[in-house]
């Protein structure tokens, strides 16, 4: 078996797994191994059912006291049945799983792990996982990986296949020397890979992260290497003139704001980087609100009213959209066409727009990595720059700088990293940044509660409405094979609209899934007040700007990660109106609790990275997916700090010698 064959290759993958694992993005063999858990489970020693506390993942061990109960609840079946120990008894639910009949005699043991809920004064486990005793005692302390599913493949499936593909771990050959390995004291990529996937325990696991997270930092510093070799003091065919400047202060003026000192000295930084001849690589960085579309916007026009054209990427079509309208509006009055290229652009469409952008006819180009296809070509660029970087790949602003010949680059992002690591991460770019946010901000209140609260916050909404506000109800993300207790976006949408029956409130809901013009005609109305209520997935969670909503209500907030609740809790308090923040905090585990209130105390990107690091506990092995540092897979800024230094290191010493395979 070779790392390049078909995933078909491997035994007990047939055309019909092989169909459900393509849409995982695994079609070799290689694909497969490198297709990494998204968490573990650990299998500790049971506790018993009084000492298991609301919303936290325990194993009991305890007896069938009751007859399996299977009955039909809509289009579910629900079985149910009770088991007890010495100290209590727990009653199970299963949904759709009414052959458990044939498992489940009154008096057999079984381990059961899950979620204990408190439903008035019964202990519930929903869909709990269960094993004989003899087999549990087995897997006790083991950590057993959990991959990211899709409909008709099982966790199993993929842990038996990669079982089964274990010959071809032995075809992974290092890219690193043995000599640079003992150096710096690094496992092999192979041994790694195979920990990963069959850890022995904890310490070799976190060994076998580092090195992957290691990895993950060499290919992107690699890049940066690259980007600096071609770009660093290049010198640019794309000098800004004399009369663009003095028109910007006409074009400052114009705004309904002035700006502030942060905005107008990176402004000032990239006149001077535009205007003395080199090419320019600037990273603009400021926490949400901070105002970081402004500078952009001053980039662009200087370049558009020197005569050369510029792209805007932005990481979702939303985004692109609400970029567009605002630019449009902007630059109208100097006549500086602007365009949006986006996936749903219809074909005719697309066409006319790459003709206009060889010809010229078109200034500015506002998209998403629609952008960097083939077939956009442009007449000049002068200035490329993306917003929310850190959802791009630097492969993916390295193809559109291709697009030019030299452009200048600016990137704009709210992610907030110390500046060590930002020195080593941004190596090839100089850094602007905006400390404070537009005067006149209120503070944003912010609350973490209970489910209990609930009505009370939708009273609370309804008064923000009939004070001329909107609001965001932010839902997460259902993944397919999760069960029942997530609140998903278009139920919720429906019980809302029952709780505001007859209030006319408007209530519409927004999701990754939809169709892209569907997306575009809900924000649109949103923006336009048409929609009192927004509820939405976290695709608002970047750059969506409405200054008017003053409630971000975010359900299930214990699971996002602290970064991206921050990023979330940025749509609001926009403008100059009191801004609120409402985290329903479900599962109301101390753990929870806790990493809640670090938002509950603060509003600032950085003081809450800092804590949420602290926050981590020791098993916390991939931390909680953060939003800001997303370019990378499995690897984490903060966690992995020396890591980074580690791969920075190498790179400068030995990157003439690493040849990166794929
Ligand atoms: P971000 O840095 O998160 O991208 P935006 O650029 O979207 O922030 O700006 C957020 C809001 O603040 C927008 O409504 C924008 O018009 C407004 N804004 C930007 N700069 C100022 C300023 N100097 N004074 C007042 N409002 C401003
Ligand atoms: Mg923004």
């Amino acid at each position: 078996m070779l790392l390049n064959d078909d995933i078909t290759t491997v035994k007990g993958i047939g055309e019909k797994t092989a169909l459900g694992l393509g849409k995982l993005g695994i079609s070799s063999v290689k694909d497969l191994i490198y297709y990494f858990p998204r968490d573990y489970q650990r299998y500790d020693d049971p506790i018993i059912i009084k000492d298991a506390h609301e919303g936290e993942r325990v194993s009991v061990s305890a007896k069938v006291v009751s007859y399996v109960d299977t009955r039909k609840g809509g289009r579910l079946s629900i079985t149910s049945l009770s088991v007890s120990d010495s100290s209590g008894s727990l009653r199970l639910v299963f949904f759709n799983s009414p052959f458990l009949k044939t498992v489940f005699h009154k008096g057999d043991e079984f381990i059961f792990v899950g979620t204990v809920k408190i439903k008035g004064s019964m202990r519930v486990m929903e869909m709990p996982e269960y094993y004989p005793v003899y087999k549990y005692k087995a897997m006790l302390k083991s950590m057993q990986p959990v991959y990211s599913l899709t409909k008709g493949i099982t966790n199993n499936q993929i842990k038996k296949s990669l079982g089964n593909a274990r010959e071809a771990f032995l075809k992974i050959e290092d890219y690193l020397s043995d000599e640079i390995r003992n150096e710096y004291d690094l496992i092999s990529e192979r041994s790694a890979i195979e920990e990963i996937h069959f850890p022995l325990n904890e310490d070799r696991l976190k060994i076998a992260i580092k090195r992957l997270a290691f990895d993950e930092f060499i290919h992107f510093l690699m890049g940066v290497r690259e980007m600096r070799k071609n770009n660093l003091s290049v010198s640019s065919s794309h000098v800004i003139t004399k009369e663009s400047i003095s028109k910007l202060d006409g074009f400052k003026a114009g705004l309904p704001f002035s700006l502030t000192s942060g905005q107008e000295s990176a402004i000032r930084d990239i006149i001077d980087d535009m205007s003395l001849g080199n090419v320019m690589n600037r990273l603009i960085e400021g926490d949400v609100g901070s105002g970081k579309t402004i500078v952009a916007t001053a980039a662009l026009f200087l370049n558009a009213m020197s005569g050369y054209q510029g792209a805007l990427m932005v990481p979702t079509e939303v985004l692109a959209l609400q970029h567009y309208e605002d630019l449009k509006a902007l630059f109208k009055p100097y006549k500086i066409r602007v365009e949006l290229l986006t996936g749903s652009t219809s074909l005719k469409d697309k066409r006319s727009i790459y003709e206009n952008l060889k010809s010229g006819d078109i200034s500015i180009l506002i998209g998403t990595h629609a952008l960097i296809e083939d077939k956009t070509e442009f007449k000049d660029l002068g200035l490329v720059i993306t917003d929310e970087q850190h959802r791009f790949g630097v492969k993916q602003r390295e193809r559109l700088g291709a697009k030019g010949n030299y452009p200048h680059v600016l990137i704009m992002s709210a992610t907030p990293i110390p500046r060590t690591l930002a020195m080593i991460l941004y190596a090839n770019l100089d850094i602007s940044v905006i400390k404070e946010l537009p005067k006149g901000r209120k503070k944003i209140k912010n609350c973490v509660v209970g489910t209990e609260y609930r009505s009370t916050a939708y009273k609370f909404i309804q008064n923000e409405i009939k004070n001329g506000h909107q609001a965001y109800v932010i839902c997460p993300m259902v993944e397919e094979s999760e069960t029942m207790d997530l609140e998903n976006v278009e139920n919720y949408t429906d019980e809302l609209r029952n709780v505001y029956k007859g209030c006319n409130i408007n209530i519409e809901y927004i999701h990754g899934k939809m169709k892209d013009e569907d997306k575009a005609g809900i924000l649109k109305d949103f923006i336009n007040k048409k929609i009192d209520i927004l509820v939405s997935t976290t695709v608002i969670e970047v750059g969506i700007n409405n200054p008017n909503a003053t409630v971000m209500m975010i359900e299930n907030a214990e699971r996002f990660g602290l970064a991206q609740l921050h990023q979330l809790r940025g749509r609001v308090g926009r403008g100059s109106y009191q801004s609120y923040c409402i985290f329903i905090n479900v599962k109301q585990s101390k753990e929870s609790k806790e990493r809640l209130k670090v938002l509950e105390e603060s509003n600032d990107g950085f003081y809450i990275a800092t804590e949420d690091l602290k926050l981590r506990g020791p098993g916390d092995f991939f931390g909680v997916r953060q939003s800001g540092d997303i370019m990378f897979r499995l690897a984490d800024i903060y966690n992995h700090a020396d890591m980074l230094r580690t791969a920075q290191e190498i790179v400068l010493k030995y990157g003439d010698d690493i040849k990166i395979k794929y």
